[in-house]
């Protein structure tokens, strides 16, 4: 299978070290010869993420902050000079205050429900409006979301909400590029210990009943996500748009507390 990515490039946004989802999936294309740039927001995170291009050969980096649609704009106009097409993108940013991500949904303030469905849910639509221009032969957008979308997990609340929007919109984006050859999917990750999941209360708990109640009966990894985000974005999945793809040791089939799970 090596070589699956040879010839494609495409830009990867959401690395702020390398416990994050998007660098698993960075790894996953750089090892099968696809080419890539990277995205950071802020100068605090270059210091992180440059290195950890650099360590795959890659040598473009763009400062983004999709809170703001100037920054986006600038950004790719700046990739667009350097790559007038692209083949890929993929989006992996989510932000709610933490303090909201504990306690009850009913508590939401209205200025951070605002602020998590405008960075984790419309900036995967803003990026798309701008990677379609890139896209004239057609093109794979990823974006990564949780099971909190689909059921109620303690302490997820707007993040389960935004979530909820994202997946739909991966729908209704997938219908409107589709007669571009644009496919546009998501991830849906189990828990994983990152920067953003370490603002989620009580997640070390989350964690563990994944692990102990999931069929496989462990958690995933960034590489597990990696694996999956290579097959979407590929040519392997050319016939794959829409979709909403559990990566998550199977946990999303369950409906009981596993016979063998220890008490926790
Ligand atoms: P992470 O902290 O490594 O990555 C989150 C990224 O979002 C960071 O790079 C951060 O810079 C970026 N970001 C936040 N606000 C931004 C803004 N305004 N502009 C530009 N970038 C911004 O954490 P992660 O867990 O790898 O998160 C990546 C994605 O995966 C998120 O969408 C998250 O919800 C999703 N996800 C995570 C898990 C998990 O358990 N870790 C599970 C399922 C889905």
């Amino acid at each position: 299978m090596a070589g699956l990515m040879h010839g494609k490039r495409g830009l990867i946004m959401g690395v702020a070290n390398d416990r994050s989802l998007a660098w698993g999936i960075a790894k996953a294309i750089a090892a099968q010869g696809g080419e890539i740039a990277f995205s950071y927001q802020g100068e605090a995170l270059e210091k992180r993420v440059r290195p950890l291009a650099e360590s795959l050969g890659a040598a473009r980096l763009y400062e983004c902050d999709v809170a703001d649609a100037d920054s986006m704009d600038s950004m790719f106009a700046a990739l667009a000079a350097d790559w007038p097409t692209i083949d890929f993108l993929v989006h992996a940013i989510g932000f709610s205050d933490k303090n909201e991500l504990r306690g009850r949904y009913v508590d939401t303030s209205e200025g951070n429900f605002t602020q998590t469905m405008n960075i984790s849910v419309y900036s995967f639509t803003a990026v798309c409006q701008r990677a379609l221009p890139l896209m004239p032969e057609g093109g794979s957008l990823l974006t990564l979301s949780y099971y909190g979308a689909e059921k109620v997990v303690p302490h997820y609340n707007v993040m389960g909400v935004a979530k909820a929007a994202l997946e739909a919109s991966v729908k209704y984006l997938a219908m409107d590029l589709g007669p571009q050859k644009v496919r546009v999917n998501a991830i849906s990750a189990g828990p994983i210990k990152t920067l953003a999941a370490s603002g989620i209360g009580d997640f070390r708990y989350i964690l563990k009943w994944n692990e102990y109640n999931s069929p496989l009966r462990r958690n995933v990894t960034i590489d597990d996500v990696g694996g999956a985000g290579l097959y979407l974005v590929s040519d392997l999945a050319m016939g794959v748009t829409g979709e909403i793809h559990h990566v998550d040791a199977g946990y999303n089939v369950i409906g009981m507390k596993a016979e063998d799970a220890p008490d926790i």
